[in-house]
């Protein structure tokens, strides 16, 4: 039973539909510039869910996994979840990045440690137990490789059939995650937009169940408990910003809903800032934010960034991530492809925690931030480190090099060690 839903609401219109009856999208506005952008948000009976969650009954929690805060999402109490362990990654306490910025206190998430070593993990194990629901024989999904490596290893560990479009342009490992886990795999002459148009046609045309980013509205309910893990581990006790980076846009947007539901359930008195980060070559979002433009009727931009996770044309997620950063008086911030580079060994260097570049373009955005004066002397700051470093070896080989870091080449004997050693 999922009584503690009271309804899935549109975005753009406010149109309310019963749980059971919802598409994936506000039938009326399915379809504005074809990029189905009536996504709905699932909405709470949280006087319902308070009384059967609360932050002691958290406390005394043995479950280490998202479905922790099972009562808080769109799923029956005892529906099956997929094995693999998902979610409640550590938040680690980074003095030496703090005082680098010299600000109180940072804090870095490290969803490199999930399963298939990125937070789509939480989307994708959402995205099951709904296909699950429906019965569904076969799950698809387009992704820039992240969410396609998550709904494969998701899928595998449960034996779900399901078919990937990723663009030819994805990183090695994460194609090679897909094939180890035994998808089907497209890789899709075009780049990511024309991966995601077609898998949607796909999904739509063989009936198969469709986990695409800002279509399916269950994936923010998912992402969602990376914010109320950063809110649980700091005891409650809300940061002051949470530094998210951006391409569809679906994290930030469910970073914001768990900041959302901890207010609606009485959990923090006030939300955190929400920053969103953006590579300079794809920086759709960023533009909204500084022009004003609204995102509903903005046109695609053509993108190109090292950071492939946070690559996108047109963020299909965009109306969430727009309120994310409005509601809570954060701001969206742009960032040079050097910039994220770098951010790869100074976080890795000062936290331990080894991002890939989407990862690292949320430490590369706190910076910025602290730059331009938006983050203070005063603040407590959480960055987002959405993906593990070893998805993306390349990039991570052009960071160091630029970060002037190399081996010592030597002899095996002490002597060359110590000459070496003196350089
Ligand atoms: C998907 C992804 C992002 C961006 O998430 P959106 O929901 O598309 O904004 C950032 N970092 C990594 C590692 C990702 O895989
Ligand atoms: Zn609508």
């Amino acid at each position: 039973m999922t009584d503690h839903v009271t309804g899935l609401v549109c975005v753009i219109c406010g149109s309310s539909y019963p749980a059971g009856e919802a598409g994936y999208v506000c039938p009326k506005h399915a379809d504005v510039g074809g990029g189905n952008e009536g996504i709905l948000d699932v909405r709470y009976d949280y006087e319902l869910i308070g009384s059967r969650i609360s932050r002691e009954s958290l406390a005394a929690s043995h479950d280490t996994t998202m479905w922790r805060y099972r009562p808080l999402m769109p799923v029956a109490a005892d529906a099956e979840v997929p094995p693999l362990a998902v979610g409640w990654t550590p938040t680690y306490d980074s003095p030496r990045l703090a005082a680098a910025l010299g600000i109180a206190r940072v804090w870095v998430k490290d969803e490199g440690r999930q399963p298939t070593a990125s937070l789509k993990d939480r989307a994708s194990a959402m995205a099951l137990v709904k296909a699950r629901e429906r019965g569904a024989e076969v799950v698809t999904t387009a992704s820039t490789g992240n969410a396609a490596a998550a709904l494969s290893g998701l899928a595998a560990s449960i034996g779900q059939k399901n078919v990937i479009f990723v663009p030819e342009s994805a990183p090695e490992a994460k194609v090679t995650q897909l094939l180890a886990y035994g998808s089907t795999v497209a890789l899709v002459k075009g780049n990511y937009d024309a991966a995601f148009d077609l898998c949607m046609e796909a999904a739509e045309e063989f009936g198969w169940y469709n986990r695409n980013t800002g279509f399916n509205p269950y994936m923010t309910e998912g992402k969602k408990t990376a914010g109320l893990e950063i809110l649980e581990q700091l005891g409650w006790e809300a940061p002051d910003a949470i530094f998210v980076s951006v391409g569809d846009g679906s994290i930030i947007g469910g970073v914001h809903k768990a900041m959302k539901d901890a207010s609606a359930l009485g959990w923090i008195d006030q939300s955190p800032r929400i920053y969103g980060v953006q590579s300079a070559g794809s920086d759709y979002m960023v533009q909204a934010f500084e022009s004003g433009e609204d995102v509903l009727t903005k046109a695609p931009i053509s993108a190109a960034t090292v950071a492939d996770s946070i690559s996108a044309d047109l963020p299909r997620d965009r109306i969430k991530a727009m309120a994310a950063v409005k509601e809570t008086n954060g701001a969206y911030l742009r960032v040079s492809d050097d910039e994220i580079l770098a951010a790869i060994p100074l976080m890795a260097r000062g936290s331990g925690v080894f991002a890939e570049p989407a990862g690292a373009a949320a430490y590369a955005g706190l910076v910025a931030a602290v730059d331009r004066g938006l983050v203070g002397s005063g603040d407590r700051v959480v960055v987002l480190s959405t993906g593990n470093g070893l998805k993306d070896i390349a990039s991570a080989i052009k960071a160091v090099a630029a970060a002037g870091s190399e081996p010592m080449h030597i002899l095996p004997t002490l002597d060359s060690l110590k000459a070496a050693l003196k350089k």
